[in-house]
């Protein structure tokens, strides 16, 4: 099967979530004799780009920056056209459910979200798909002759190579496109490390009593190389920045290693960290749902236990 994998940039680069959904489109393409291409619209140098082929690529078609939300999806269409490609796979985000649903409209294509392993393709195209906030799989049949992947992070682990892939870029007319959905401007969060992207997470809920209480948390976030989340109350008590918040209603992370301190562990809250490969939780309460949910479990005040980790942390 020819594979089209829509790659987000970022700083000039391929985000580490379209990384990811490089290597599975590739795998996709090895695993149907297929071929994976990757489309890129934004700002990258040709040598960035063609670091796709460091996870499969065998070749880059790349668009100059685009502001139009409609506009990626037109080019997302007609690049799919183009290239006869019969299936599409993206990192799932808040653009790439934009484009994606978008295309699919256009392409009469059949489109699925959260998908958590490589495809069926023995007997037509299955994909697994996690639902209802991570508590469900669906398997999922798509019939159409063109389908749409959004696949959910940590699904496959990815192993760079040294080969890059050759970059052609394309010009596509959007002029005619809807401009009513546009990025005016990109406003970057202020923590050092990207929450979405980050491999280690420290995140604080209503248990750190206050802003002014943050700084433990913030010395074992900056020990680790962590990136800092809280839970929802927090964000709506002004105590930590709102694109801090995780869960149901805000962002999904599914890093290597989550470590929740002071946080109940809401079913809300859950349905945006369960992904996370090991979660440590710190709760004074050992009935503190969290634990049910919990790889590691540390019953404790956090402002005793965060200095303490802290500290190993530096001593490793
Ligand atoms: C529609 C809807 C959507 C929602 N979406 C989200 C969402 O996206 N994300 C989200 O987080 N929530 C969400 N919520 C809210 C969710 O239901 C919980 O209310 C919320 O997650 C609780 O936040 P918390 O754990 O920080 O606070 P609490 O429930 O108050 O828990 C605080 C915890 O800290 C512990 N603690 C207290 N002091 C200490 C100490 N000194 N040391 C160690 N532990 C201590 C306590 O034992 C307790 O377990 C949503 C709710 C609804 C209805």
């Amino acid at each position: 099967m020819s594979v089209l994998i829509f790659a987000e940039l970022a700083d000039g680069s391929i985000r580490k979530n379209s990384q990811e959904a490089i290597f599975y489109g590739a795998k996709v393409a090895s695993q149907t004799g297929g071929s994976a291409t990757v489309l890129a619209i934004g700002e990258a140098s040709e040598a960035e780009l063609a670091k796709a082929g460091n996870f499969g690529a065998t070749q880059v078609l790349y668009v100059k920056k685009e502001e139009n939300i409609m506009a990626y999806a037109k080019i997302l269409t007609e690049v799919v056209k183009s290239t006869g490609s019969t299936v599409v796979v993206a990192a799932r985000s808040a653009l790439s459910d934009a484009v994606l649903a978008r295309a699919a409209g256009a392409l009469k294509a059949g489109f699925a979200g959260n998908v958590t392993a490589l495809p069926d393709t023995s007997a037509g195209f299955t994909v697994t798909r996690s639902i209802f906030s991570g508590k469900a799989f669906a398997q999922t049949t798509i019939t159409s002759d063109i389908r749409l992947l959004a696949i959910k992070k940590n699904v496959i682990d990815v192993t760079a190579g040294s080969d890059t892939a050759p970059v052609e870029t394309l010009s596509i007319d959007t002029s005619a496109e809807d401009g009513s959905a546009k990025i005016l401007s990109v406003e970057k969060a202020t923590g050092a490390v990207s929450l979405p992207e980050a491999d280690i997470v420290v995140s604080g809920g209503r248990g750190m009593k206050g802003p002014e209480h943050w700084q433990p948390l913030l010395d074992l976030a900056e020990a680790l190389g962590a990136a800092t989340a809280c839970s929802k109350p927090v964000s709506d008590l002004d105590w930590r920045p709102h694109h801090e918040h995780v869960g149901q209603t805000g962002v999904k992370v599914a890093p290597n290693l989550y470590i929740a301190c002071g946080i109940s562990g809401a079913i809300q809250h859950l349905a945006g960290v369960n992904s996370s490969k090991v979660i440590v939780v710190i709760n004074k309460d050992p009935e503190a749902p969290f634990f049910k949910a919990a790889d590691y479990g540390i019953v404790g005040d956090v402002f005793e236990v965060l200095p303490k980790l802290t500290a190993a942390v530096k001593a490793l």
